[in-house]
């Protein structure tokens, strides 16, 4: 079980002058149960390859396979899209409905589930998130705190039980425990459920924390694929390269292995 990227190439604004090759021939392989950090300078095209992991985006070459199936228009494509979870940066600004309940229940509800079933995953993803059923589920999603929204919005992703959760910036704004809040959380559920991370992020401390795979983008293709310690060590040269702060790195998985993470004791030499 798996999604598959074949070859895959996307340009914006094609045939005009304005048009940009954002990712070019990828191919790559996200596994169930893997937590993948994907990591890179702005514009390497990070955004541009996690909205094909659900059909939000097209290949302009290439195709995209969730679990065997081929997006396309077909009926098939439809149902397997629906095992990929998408949260975007600032997904607080999704949320529409009047109360946390019916903005939760929304996806599900979509999927034409019956009440109870709607009822037992909406109850469930607000424990996930740490929103206690009693007091929120009957508020206004917009007179909630920034992190308590935040917190709904991933809800509502995660009431759709997906396979595969995609993640994009999901801390952006939020103050350190806030964020330590989210990725906890994320990862009990992807514990729990066994469920596939991809997270594209800025903050090395939480790549470094999560994954067990790290992908660098550069320039719109995926310079290095391989364990967030090894990648750390081995491929500075790389990472440089690729406009990835690596002295940050560094102070940053520091500080990790004073928290008592463990992480690697050849971590790190700065480079010259
Ligand atoms: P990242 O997420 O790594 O910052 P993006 O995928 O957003 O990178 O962008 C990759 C490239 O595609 C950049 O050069 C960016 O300017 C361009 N791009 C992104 N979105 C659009 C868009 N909607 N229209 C035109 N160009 C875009």
């Amino acid at each position: 079980m798996s999604i598959q990227l074949r070859g895959v190439s996307f340009t914006y604004l094609a045939g005009t002058p304005f048009e940009k090759t954002a990712i070019k021939d990828i191919n790559l392989e996200i596994r169930q149960g893997e937590v993948i950090g994907i990591i890179g300078h702005t514009g390497s095209g990070k955004s541009t390859l996690v909205q094909h992991l659900n059909g939000l985006l097209e290949p302009t070459r290439g195709e995209v396979l969730i679990d065997g199936v081929k997006l396309d228009k077909s009926k098939e494509a439809k149902v397997a899209r629906r095992k990929v979870g998408m949260v975007f940066q600032y997904p607080e600004q999704q949320l529409f409905e009047e109360t946390v309940y019916d903005d939760i229940a929304f996806g599900p509800r979509n999927l034409g589930l019956a009440a109870e079933e709607t009822d037992r995953r909406v109850k469930q993803a607000m424990e996930f998130v740490g929103l206690n059923f009693s007091v929120f589920s009957g508020r206004s999603p917009f007179r909630l705190s920034g992190g308590q929204m935040r917190r709904v919005a991933v809800a509502g992703v995660i009431a759709l039980e997906p396979a595969y959760l995609v993640l994009d910036e999901p801390s952006a704004g939020l103050d350190p425990r806030g964020r330590d809040e989210i990725f906890n959380q994320i990862m009990d559920l992807h514990q729990a459920a066994g469920m596939a991370v991809v997270l594209v992020s800025h903050n090395m401390e939480d790549i470094a924390r999560m994954a067990d795979r790290l992908l660098v983008m550069h320039q719109g293709t995926v310079l290095i694929d391989g364990r967030p310690d090894q990648v750390f060590t081995e491929r500075q040269a790389e990472l440089i390269q690729a406009g990835v702060d690596v002295p940050n790195i560094t102070t940053v998985l520091r500080r990790l292995r004073r928290a008592g993470l463990n992480v690697d004791d050849r971590i790190i030499t700065p480079p010259e």
